[in-house]
């Protein structure tokens, strides 16, 4: 094991990075109003953790100090399980979310490089890396295959354009060198492919412990040829701080608590699997591809983020660039649809909201028909009114309940293509169904008016309210 001797202070002598590069300050804000339980430590790295991550989703992230076998570690979870927290951590206002998104991702920001990291400051090489001892990696679910790393930035470059692709892949720790990697054919896919053709292994860095803005600008749905890291600068509004892996001829942000090294390897697959996946089922063991370890580079004390599947740290994550694109898509035919929303009682895959005010007669079907084009995963579309708020699934149902009529109203599509990951459809091959939940636009005005009693979001409850007993006020 080398040490490094560069300190965090040393290695950014600018100190002008941006705070939602580096994810301690984020998890310190979390800390401060009341929003990060904090376990004891030597926590069960298997099972004990991601029972705990579930118990707290969505309400407190949860760190897991010294968890069982890594003393000089710590597991993180849920530190973006709310989409408000997502707005907060990026310095944005919940409803501008989807559209700073769609602007970072129109406008990449290059980055900058520097020559010394936190995420270097302690190098292990060779043997020294070991995967099983060095890190605090959670088993999650009770027949995944093993312990799965499962908030890791994959970075690589295209062996022809040098340019780099970033994308989260379910990574099993099959030995303490190697990983079973999930490539779906994307981006990622493609690059290894074409060093596999000139029988080449392809480099990779995986990151674990990103920021906010790296992690969301991963998931972001863009051509090929675009950088997920420049993403995640726009999104910063300052060149994200990246820095040349220590053996590889990857950039990776030099914020990061973990980095890990190695290759894709080429013509080998091996098991991998089961995983519990987002739609609360186990994805099944197959012959995966695989990534042989060569270097573990991290921050002193390194923080481990896990995303327990099917969690809604998980669901948000992959939910908001998608919302993102699709809101894009569908307004590029209609562009006074305000709003869409990937409810997370669908995954944030399956069941879309959109919200709009409707001008024509039978409109809404034909914006229910762009939304099932936009993606195939979209399985139910409910298009509701702009008095409806769409990230309160209550809402949407009343909506359902009383400006539906199943005759006249709804959409039915069958045998498209839909998840292969949605165990009710044939590998894929499904139903969709549409739901024009809006008031006609001929309806007159008070038929569907909703009820309100003036002023009544205004009330400041601690103003108003006091602590006093009934007994004591009868008393008086
Ligand atoms: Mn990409």
């Amino acid at each position: 094991m080398a040490d490094y001797n560069q300190t965090a202070e040393q290695a950014a002598p600018a100190g002008n990075a941006r705070r939602d590069y580096d994810l301690r300050p984020w998890l310190a804000k979390l800390q401060e109003n009341g929003r990060l339980a904090v376990a004891k430590p030597g926590q069960a790295l298997r099972f004990g953790i991601a029972g705990l991550a579930n118990r707290l989703d969505g309400d407190r992230a949860l760190l897991a100090p010294a968890p069982h076998g890594a003393p000089e570690a710590a597991v993180i979870s849920g530190l973006l399980s709310r989409r408000e927290w997502m707005a907060e951590a990026l310095g944005i206002a919940p409803d501008a979310l989807l559209r700073e998104f769609q602007a970072a991702a129109a406008k990449p920001l290059p980055w900058r490089v520097v020559e010394h990291a936190p995420c270097q400051e302690v190098i292990h090489e060779g043997t020294a890396a070991n995967l099983e001892t060095l890190l605090p990696i959670p088993t999650h679910n009770e027949h995944d295959s093993g312990a799965y790393i499962t908030a890791g930035l994959l970075i690589c470059r295209d062996p022809k354009t040098g340019i780099q692709n970033v994308s989260i892949h379910r990574l099993q720790v099959s030995g303490p060198h190697e990983l079973g990697a999930l490539l779906l054919p994307r981006h990622t896919f493609s690059y290894f492919a074409e060093a596999e053709q000139s029988g080449e292994d392809l480099e990779v860095a995986i990151v674990v412990g990103a920021s906010p803005a790296c992690l969301l600008a991963s998931q972001a749905i863009v051509p090929i040829d675009v950088d997920e890291l420049e993403i995640a600068g726009a999104l910063g509004k300052a060149p994200l701080e990246v820095v040349r892996c220590h053996g590889k001829s990857i950039f990776v942000p030099a914020q990061s608590e973990i980095v890990i090294e190695g290759r894709l390897l080429a013509n080998t697959k091996r098991p991998e699997g089961p995983f519990g996946e987002f739609p609360q089922y186990y994805g099944p063991r197959a012959d995966r591809h695989v990534i042989a370890v060569d270097c573990i580079t991290t921050r002193v004390k390194p923080l481990f983020h896990t995303i327990v599947g099917g969690g809604l740290e998980h669901l948000i994550l992959g939910g908001i660039p998608r919302e993102a694109t699709i809101l894009n898509t569908i307004q590029s035919m209609f562009p006074h649809v305000r709003n869409v929303h990937l409810a997370p009682g669908g995954t944030c895959r399956y069941h879309l909201y959109i919200q709009m005010k409707p001008r024509q007669p039978g409109e809404v079907k034909n914006v229910i028909l762009a939304a099932f084009a936009a993606h195939y995963d979209i399985k139910h579309v409910i298009v509701v009114d702009e008095d409806v708020d769409i990230y309160n699934a209550e809402m949407v149902e009343w909506a359902v309940a009383t400006r539906f009529q199943a005759d006249k109203d709804l959409v039915l599509i069958a045998g498209a293509q839909g998840s292969k990951l949605d165990p009710s459809t044939d590998e894929g091959f499904g139903a969709k169904l549409g739901f024009d939940a809006t008031v006609p636009v001929d309806a007159p005005p008070m038929k569907f008016k909703r009820i309100a009693v003036p002023g009544q979001a205004e009330i400041q409850l601690d103003a108003v309210l006091e602590d006093v007993t009934l007994s004591s006020w009868l008393a008086e």
